[in-house]
Formats: structure tokens, C-alpha cells, sequence
């Protein structure tokens, strides 16, 4: 049998853990399962945040410096769309759009997400297998001081700001676990969570029911890579969204929320870390693809220790 990993991830900071994993990893031994809860309709187009990113990282083209979207994207189309006196909150690139229209004409043409997403990666020749989590619909909710926000509105429109006061995950209890998914969880040599928000990007799969089911029963170890750097979120809510929820902005936080299912933690250099779980330490700012691959090292070789 050929050995196998899988990772569970968000967007952004999820997309470096994954790239570095790719990186020491044979091709086609890993499963990338991405959060598909900030998913959501703009213009009738399906957009999906996580996936794309994911995409763009593993296939070379993501945009360095915004930190987000392709590299060397053009914006004709936001001119057009302002110039009509459209909303402008959310940015669409002209390339990215192609990616919202495809998936759009082949979802009405009766394809899920996973097969479309599968696709994609392969057009663009990536060494892995990318699920979304599912190919129902499950929408992330943040209950803010400003009141109840669908998710881009709370991230991308109101960048945050908004206290949260509780996240919610709509159509979670129906949706069902794309296929492959707990297969990749179940029958693996480890499962690693990348340091996506905790609470915001991997919550969502968690809120699957049989995902987490899958996270318990799996005889694979399953190691997460702390998204804090010296108590500070690399990017992004985290640290913020944490107080706001009245926790410390520590591991040790993180580690409780995902619970008894997760059997190691890396964390950065000398920052705290509880000593309920097993832990590796490494510099785990990750810019260069050096750093990515490094951390995703100190992750495998924790993992290589852990039996359940
Ligand atoms: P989003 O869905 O695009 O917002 O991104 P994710 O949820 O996947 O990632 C956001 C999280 O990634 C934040 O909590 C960051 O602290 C974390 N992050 C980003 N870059 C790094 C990094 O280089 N190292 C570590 N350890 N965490 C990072």
C-alpha cells in the first residue's frame, strides 16, 4: 500500500503548510480536505476562497504580495463594475473569474464541487488531491456586536473589525463529508491540521459530524501546527476572535478547543505550550519555501513518534 497523508485546511496560512508538505512528500501521497464554509454567491458566481487559494499556492501562482488572489492579476473588470455603480467590496480579478464562471457552468450542469475542484488541480498538474470538505453547502455565520454577518461580509467588508460573539457553521447538521474525505482521515500514516484560524477555517470541517467522528476513530496521528507566533496571530482574526471569545491567547488554548483527538502540536521556538499533548518546536513563520518545508518537516517527524 502506498503511504498516504492528508491535511485538513483553510485559505491563506493553511495553503504554506500544504505547499511545504508537497515539498518532502512524494507526489500524489497527500489529500488536502479545505474548508468550503466561506464559501458564498457574489454576482451569481460560486466563489470558494479556500479552494482557490489552495490552488493558486500549490500551482505557483499565488499572489506574493497581496497575500492573497494570482500573481500579476488584472482589474478591468472591478473598473467596469465601479464605473456602473456595483458593490465593490469583495475584488474579483479577471483571471480568478474564470475559475467563479467554470465552476458556475459546471455546477449548473450538474458536477459537485469535488469533482470540479479535481479538475482544476489536475489541469494545473498539482502533486495532490484536493476535497473540498463537501459538496453540500455549509455557511459560516459570525454573530458580532454589529450583529449576525455572513462571513465575507464580517472578512472581507468589515475586515474584521466587528467583536465576534459566536461563529456558527449553517447547513453543517445535513452536510455529509465529500467523497474520499473520510477515507483520506481513516486509512493514512497521519493527518496534520494546518494553522489555518482555529475557528474560523477548521471549525467548519469540524462541524461535520462524521469528519470529526473520523478525527476520533483514526488509528493515524493526528498533528496541528499552531497558527500563533509569540501570541500573535501571523495574520488574520485569531488572536483577536480568541479574546474576543474570552480565551487566552495561547496553544494551550487551541490544543483544548480541538480536543482529546489531537495527539501532538508544533509550535513556534520558545512560545508556551501545554503539556497535555506532545509537542516539537521550530521557527514556524513560514515565508520562504525553505520555512514551508521545515515546518512541515518538524510536523512529519512529531507524527513519525506518535502511535494511538
Ligand atoms: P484564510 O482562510 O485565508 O484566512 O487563512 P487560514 O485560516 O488558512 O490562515 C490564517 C491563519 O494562518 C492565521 O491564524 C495565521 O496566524 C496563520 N498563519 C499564516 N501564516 C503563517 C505562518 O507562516 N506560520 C504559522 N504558524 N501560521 C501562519
Amino acid at each position: 500500500m502506498s503511504t498516504r497523508f492528508t491535511v485538513l485546511t483553510g485559505g491563506v496560512g493553511g495553503a504554506k503548510l500544504v505547499d511545504g508538505l508537497t515539498r518532502i512528500l512524494p507526489p500524489h501521497s497527500l489529500t488536502a480536505i479545505v474548508n468550503t464554509g466561506d464559501d458564498f454567491r457574489h454576482f451569481g458566481l460560486p466563489i470558494s476562497p479556500d479552494i482557490d487559494t489552495l490552488l493558486y499556492t500549490l500551482s505557483g501562482q499565488s499572489n506574493q504580495e497581496l497575500g492573497w488572489g494570482r500573481e500579476g492579476e488584472t482589474w478591468n473588470f472591478m473598473a467596469v463594475l465601479r464605473s456602473l455603480g456595483e458593490e465593490d467590496w469583495f475584488n474579483l480579478g479577471d483571471g480568478d473569474l474564470a475559475l467563479h464562471i467554470l465552476r458556475g457552468a459546471a455546477l449548473a450542469a450538474g458536477d459537485s464541487l469535488s469533482v470540479i475542484t479535481a479538475r482544476f488541480a489536475k489541469a494545473w498538474g498539482l502533486p495532490l488531491s484536493v476535497l473540498p470538505m463537501s459538496d453540500d453547502s455549509v455557511a459560516t455565520w459570525v454573530a458580532t456586536d454589529e450583529g449576525l454577518l455572513p462571513f465575507q461580509r464580517y472578512f472581507v467588508e468589515h475586515r474584521c473589525a466587528p467583536k465576534v460573539q459566536m461563529v456558527r457553521f449553517e447547513g453543517s447538521a445535513e452536510a455529509q463529508p465529500a467523497p474520499g474525505v473520510i477515507s483520506a482521515i481513516m486509512a493514512c500514516e497521519a493527518v496534520f491540521i494546518a494553522p489555518s484560524n482555529p475557528w474560523l477555517s477548521v471549525d467548519p470541517l469540524l462541524s461535520i459530524a462524521a469528519i470529526r467522528t473520523a478525527l476520533e476513530e483514526t488509528r493515524a496521528p493526528v498533528v496541528a501546527v499552531s497558527p500563533l507566533i509569540t501570541g500573535k496571530a501571523v495574520k488574520g482574526p485569531t488572536a483577536k476572535l480568541m479574546a474576543e471569545l474570552g480565551l487566552d491567547v495561547t496553544n494551550a488554548a487551541i490544543a483544548y478547543h480541538y480536543g482529546d483527538w489531537l495527539d501532538g502540536l508544533v509550535v513556534h521556538s520558545e512560545d508556551d505550550a501545554p503539556d497535555t499533548l506532545a509537542i516539537a518546536r521550530t521557527n514556524t513563520l513560514m515565508i520562504s519555501p525553505d520555512d514551508r518545508e521545515r515546518v512541515a518537516r518538524a510536523a512529519m517527524d512529531l507524527a513519525a513518534q506518535l502511535t494511538r
